[in-house]
């Protein structure tokens, strides 16, 4: 039997199980409520591809997205409109130097990050956040040191 070539609907085992507090495939758009989600490769939405895991979910409402976790089709995170995205990558910096400084282990900074915003750890994610919830992310990150 010919192997298939591994894509989203076609996913690495071993790299779906790695993936912490998976999200599942979105169907319904949350930035919208539509049921207008697909999934699709980079050239529908870019012309091109970026990266060696080159796949959204969109919605084709309101145009919506959010990458997946490598070799897999778990979602990053929510849906996300252009504000959003701006303020999850915006937001994200102070909270990557907290661990990437050494200062603490990247499970230490999520368990100090989500003590902060009062919310269970598994649900602090930075793909999870609307763009409020990024802004207290940062704001809480900073306070516990990151720059
Ligand atoms: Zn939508």
């Amino acid at each position: 039997m010919k192997k298939e070539r591994v894509s989203p609907w076609n996913p690495s085992r071993r790299a779906t199980e790695r993936v912490k507090n998976p999200l599942p495939a979105p169907t319904t758009c949350n930035c919208c409520g539509k049921d207008t989600v697909e999934l699709q490769h980079h050239d529908q939405l870019y012309g091109r591809s970026y990266g060696n895991w080159p796949y959204v979910y969109r919605c084709t409402s309101c145009h919506a997205y959010v990458g997946l976790h490598p070799f897999t089709s778990i979602p990053l995170g929510t849906l996300a409109d252009q504000a959003t995205r701006e303020a999850r990558k915006r937001c994200k910096p102070p909270f990557e130097d907290l661990h990437r400084s050494g200062r603490m282990s990247r499970n230490e900074a999520y368990a100090k990050l989500a003590a902060k915003l009062q919310i269970p750890v598994a649900e602090c994610h930075f793909g999870w956040f609307d763009a409020a919830m990024c802004e207290r992310a940062r704001q809480a990150a900073i306070e516990l040191g990151g720059t």
